[in-house]
């Protein structure tokens, strides 16, 4: 059996948009639905079908994937449902059936709260550490301006679910048994939205963007979340708001990569620099500083500039700004150079660090 077009099994073309798709996908839920075809096994199947083809389609990921690897080459056949002069009216129809939101007397008053938002932050590690101000866009539903957020239209009023007389529940018989079931026209909330607001159509929140200004304390790690409690998506018919999450990602630094408080950088240092000892100069962060590497550094050593790391979050201290001593031999040398080192090679052959003298030890322990 070929793989199933969804396209075509709602019928509408590839380049179709949300609306097409959703519109389409109700006129044939509707058409299909078993409640409306008892018993039939074809229209059963074509219902789930239906299903599939929307829970892909309606998904903006999954299409764009489906797109890619599903099937291809459709027949064609398909009708647009936007030529269709009947799609008000299946509209309609589809919301008393299965009690959707939509208008009139059919608007549900459900109450639910909004979409919690996640909004990512970058910033430089020199702001992590200083903290930081900053004005964030974010695209999110608001409070509808004509009703602030009721979904009624000003001074009208909610009435009673005729249907269920408030209850929120209808009873039906199925032979002996008398079945409650959640009434689909207020969706169980036993109260209907007559009049919804023209400008929200009754949802009671409007898109926009929303210019928040938000406060980085000190000390933020990369992956550091930021909950802004009822910042996020206005919530639908009276609901409450969403939170915002706001997602640090802290850009990588040119010198310093960071353990916990601690900042880390590697610090190139020659033979000589590390045996006499010597100042450098070394990052911080926002500038430089001076470092002593003492006589004697060894490869690998740690040297520290204290309290110039990371400041604790919540204000407890501050970490050290560590650098690492890499030895860096040369590969080419004068023939000045070469001369020298010989001459020091000459001059040190009786003597040992603890290193060579334990290694030395070693194996003359094991092979005499
Ligand atoms: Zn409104
Ligand atoms: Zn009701």
């Amino acid at each position: 059996m070929p793989a199933r077009d969804y396209y075509e099994t709602l019928g509408v073309s590839r380049d179709a948009d949300e609306a097409q798709i959703k519109k389409a996908y109700r006129q044939l839920a509707l058409q299909y639905h078993p409640d409306r075809n008892s018993g039939d096994k074809q229209s059963e199947e074509r219902f789930k079908e239906v299903n599939e083809a929307y829970s892909v389609l309606s998904d903006p990921d999954k299409r764009a994937q489906y797109d890619r690897f599903g099937t291809v080459g459709m027949t064609g056949g398909g009708f647009d449902p936007t030529d269709l002069g009947f799609g008000t009216i299946f509209e309609d129809l589809f919301e008393g059936f299965f009690g959707g939101a939509g208008r009139g007397q059919r608007t549900r008053s459900r109450a639910r709260r909004g979409e919690d938002l996640q909004y990512t932050l970058e910033m430089s590690l020199e702001n992590a550490a200083a903290g930081l101000e900053s004005r964030i866009q974010v695209p999110r539903f608001e409070p509808c301006e004509g009703c602030h957020g009721s979904g009624q239209e000003p001074g009208t009023k909610r009435k009673i679910c005729a249907t269920c007389q408030g209850r929120g529940q209808v009873r039906f018989s199925q032979g002996f048994l008398t079945v409650a079931r959640t009434c689909p026209e207020c969706g169980g909330e036993g109260e209907m939205n007559p009049n919804p607001c023209a400008r929200c159509r009754g949802e009671g929140r409007q898109r926009a963007e929303r210019l928040l200004k938000i406060k980085i304390p000190q000390g933020v790690d990369d992956s550091s979340q930021l909950r802004l409690t009822g910042e996020g998506g206005a919530g639908l018919n009276g609901g409450p708001a969403g939170d915002l999450y706001v997602v640090i990602r802290i850009r990588p630094h040119e010198f310093f990569v960071r353990r916990d408080a601690d900042l880390y950088c590697e610090l190139p240092l020659t033979f000589p620099q590390m045996a006499l000892g010597t100042e450098v100069e070394a990052p911080v962060l926002g500038g430089k500083a001076r470092l002593k590497v003492p006589p004697g550094t060894q490869p690998g050593e740690i040297l520290r500039l204290r309290g110039k790391g990371m400041p604790g979050l919540h204000g407890r201290g501050r970490g050290d700004a560590c650098y690492q001593a890499v030895l860096e031999i040369p590969t080419r040398l004068t023939a000045k150079q070469r001369e020298l080192l010989e001459a020091y090679q000459h001059a040190s052959t009786d003597e040992s660090g603890p290193l060579l003298a334990s290694f030395v030890e070693r194996m003359k322990k094991l092979f005499g």
